[in-house]
């Protein structure tokens, strides 16, 4: 594995810089790069390391081009002016729908883009250092340097080397006449947040009510004890969370993850027949239920839940006077309680227009 040792400094005059790097050392391309990084999750604290998705175009000194996207993970920094980083990487195909892909596939993972930093200048090497003059957007004029090390099991040798090498990069700082003062150890995502413009200006969006209380919704679903539709229900009022349910048996009696399904079969007009599991309260019934033994109103309160409520749970919810019903999707079978709440005035949303798929409907 490659250890590599950075350091990066404002530039205050960069054409000057840029001269003087042609006289001191071997010119090797021009450059812009777009990285994007994706993190586990997105809030306003920026996380330390995350995947890196970059596309890069080079132009070399005698004119030859390259393309390139690479994939990174940053597993280890370490602070202080010099970072020393432990980077693992790997080349994917340059062009746009790859790229694209590849974007889509970390998404799927469950990843999400936190923030984009494009940046464009000259590439230079003196002597095993790689220094590079850019500029980056909204950040203004850097020069980056680094040495790339292999990694050694001898810590002590190891130590030296780092040492060495760090001292090799403030000779070659000094050497361009850059001040000691001018090296920047914050990462460029702070420095980009300092600003106000990391998250919010990307793609980082504020989640509405709704989408709020869904997510919780989703989360309280975890509990939920029947495997034929782990479902959650939150009700709220005037933007505060008042009670909470999840599909599971009657408090003390057992589950049907432990002691499996108590199925009834259903006649329907037509003669069709279906199967249902009847050993659990339902998510909307046990958030009622909470309702009542904690004595709160839910009176013009808003339900959430995953599907539209069952007939059963649809007079319920009718009866408790809850003005408003925010689905996720439709149940396969939801007419009748979509004719009910028509008739009593409340209001029913789907934040998917589609039904909800799941086995033996
Ligand atoms: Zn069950
Ligand atoms: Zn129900």
């Amino acid at each position: 594995m490659a250890v590599e040792i950075e350091l990066k400094a404002h530039v205050k005059d960069s054409e000057a810089l840029r001269l003087l790097l042609l006289g001191k050392a071997q010119y090797l391309c021009s450059f812009e790069k777009e990285d994007t990084y994706y993190f586990p999750f997105v809030n306003s604290d920026i996380p330390k390391s995350g995947v890196r998705l970059r596309s890069e175009s080079k132009t070399f000194a005698d004119g030859a081009e390259k393309k390139a996207a690479y994939a990174t993970y940053k597993t280890k920094e370490v602070r202080g002016g010099i970072e020393i980083n432990d980077e693992k990487e790997f080349e994917i195909c340059s062009n746009h729908s790859t790229v694209t892909v590849f974007d889509e596939f970390l998404k799927m993972l469950g990843l999400k883009p936190g923030y984009s930093k494009r940046k464009k200048g000259w590439a230079f090497s003196k002597e095993g250092i790689n220094a590079e003059l850019l500029e980056l957007e909204k950040l203004g004029w850097f020069l980056e340097m680094e040495i790339v090390l292999n990694d050694i099991d001898d810590q002590e040798k190891m130590d030296i080397t780092i040492r060495e090498a760090k001292k090799k990069l403030m000779d070659f700082l000094s050497e361009l006449g850059i001040d000691k003062d001018a090296i920047e150890s914050r990462y460029y995502s702070e420095m980009l947040n300092e600003k106000g413009i990391a998250m919010s200006e990307t793609n980082y969006k504020r989640p509405t009510w709704d989408e709020y209380f869904m997510e919780v919704c989703e989360a309280i679903s975890k509990r939920a004890t029947c495997d034929r539709g782990r479902s959650g229900c939150v009700i709220a009022k005037g933007n505060q969370l008042l009670v909470t349910g999840y599909v599971g048996a009657p408090a003390g009696l057992p589950h049907c993850d432990d002691a499996g399904h108590q199925f009834k079969k259903m006649l329907h007009e037509d003669g069709s027949v279906t199967t249902h599991c009847v050993r659990t309260v339902h998510a909307e019934q046990n958030a009622i239920c909470q309702a009542a033994k904690r004595g709160i109103p839910i009176e013009g309160a808003t339900l959430y839940c995953r599907m539209t409520p069952c007939r059963t749970c649809a007079m319920l919810i009718i009866n408790c006077g809850i003005e408003r019903v925010v689905c996720q999707r439709r149940y396969h079978d939801a007419g009748d309680s979509e004719a009910m709440f028509q008739l009593a005035g409340i209001k029913l949303e789907y934040v998917y227009n589609e039904t909800q798929q799941y086995v033996n409907q």
